[in-house]
């Protein structure tokens, strides 16, 4: 049923962990460790059903295996999902469970925050098990800034892709989510003079940016039509669709949500109405260039990290011409570039 499930992919390894009693389900996938240990982060999420459960880990670790290799990461693609409730049933003892999971995989998979999972539940589960990169003590922290960063410099490759130049100033464009990354991006490109068109839930981070920012705000939907020239997704998934791509009068698309597009046929759907798409995979890889640095030899240094997530904008652009040269999906290009990666370390 995996294999069907998850098309002509076939994981390494699928580990399911229940504990009733301390309300945990976890799934562990090992997509490859063709480059190296399989990392990606945690997520905790109240999925409707655990086959909705394992579907969500055997894409988001076949997406980290791509993130990782485009990226030049010594690393496979892994992923956990834990079927729960953050806010209701993440408890101690569940995050205890976990750990002991995470024990028994002896150091195959290595992971990290991710939706529903904080710094400190990876501090917790650090103390607990071993593997656990994105920590507060002696770990790498915070990947937030350095997501942004990459989507900084990813969306004025677009820009440099799209017009000859990647000057910001007079620039419209619209930052769906104001939130660890949204927030830092837009800092980001207030300070080079684009202008800005904000939506977020959160009515507090709206006025905050209109007053530091200068930005307008809309509600809900609205930012999808908004009259920008860039689209900075940074909020959901799924949000470049059938329905929302007509929506959009913005001629890029270069934000750090992952799994932007709802299907893969988006990507198409996206060329046919001219808009450049930064394949979200390769954009806000930056997150995951700071953890592996805790990879390197003598251990963790931020210094070494900017510079890498800089070559975020190089890889881009190549992924931009070449997808002009093949006429394909910039998306179709990435996931090619991706494989050959493995594939010529596989052989
Ligand atoms: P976050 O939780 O800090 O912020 C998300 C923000 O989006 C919140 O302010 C929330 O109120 C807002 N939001 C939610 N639904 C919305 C909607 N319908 N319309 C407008 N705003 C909405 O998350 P983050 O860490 O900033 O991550 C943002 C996105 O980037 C996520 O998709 C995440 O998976 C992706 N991402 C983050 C990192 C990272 O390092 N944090 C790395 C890679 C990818």
């Amino acid at each position: 049923d995996v294999a069907r499930l998850d098309g002509f992919d076939r994981h390494e390894q699928v580990w399911l962990g229940r504990d009733t009693a301390r309300g945990l389900t976890a799934i562990v996938s090992i997509h490859t460790t063709v480059l190296g240990p399989a990392l990606g982060g945690t997520r905790i999420w109240p999925h409707v059903s655990f086959e909705a459960g394992v579907i969500d880990a055997l894409r988001l670790s076949r997406g980290m295996t791509f993130k990782s290799a485009i990226a030049g990461l010594p690393l496979g693609g892994g992923k956990a999902v834990i079927i729960a409730d953050a806010k209701k049933d993440k408890t101690p003892a569940m995050l205890e469970a976990y750990a002991e999971m995470l024990n028994k995989l002896q150091g195959q998979y290595i992971t990290a925050e991710d939706v529903g999972m904080t710094l400190a539940d990876a501090d917790f589960l650090a103390e607990r098990a071993p593997n656990v990169s994105g920590t507060t003590k002696g770990g790498s922290g915070n990947p937030s800034p350095f997501t942004a960063q990459g989507t900084f410099v990813g969306l004025k490759a677009a820009l440099r892709h799209r017009t000859g130049s990647d000057a910001l100033s007079g620039v419209r464009v619209g930052v769906q989510g104001l939130g660890s990354v949204g927030w830092s991006l837009c800092e980001k490109l207030h300070a080079e003079g684009a202008v800005l068109t904000v939506s977020d839930l959160d009515v507090v981070r709206t006025a905050r940016a209109a007053e530091k920012f200068g930005a307008t705000v809309v509600s809900g939907d609205a930012i999808l039509s908004a009259d920008v020239d860039i689209f900075a997704p940074c909020a959901l998934g799924g949000i470049l669709s059938a329905e929302t791509i007509p929506q959009l009068k913005a001629g890029i698309v270069a934000g750090a949500a992952n799994n932007q597009l709802a299907t893969a046929e988006d990507g198409m759907r996206l060329v046919e109405r001219g808009i450049l798409y930064a394949p979200d995979y390769v954009i806000n890889a930056g997150g995951v260039i700071n953890v592996a640095a805790e990879m390197a030899e003598g251990g963790y240094s931020v210094g070494a990290v900017s510079p890498r997530v800089e070559k975020i904008a190089d890889t881009l652009a190549a992924i931009f011409q070449r997808a002009d040269r093949e006429g394909r999906t910039t998306d179709a290009v990435a996931e090619t570039m991706a494989r050959e990666i493995v594939e010529a370390a596989r052989k």
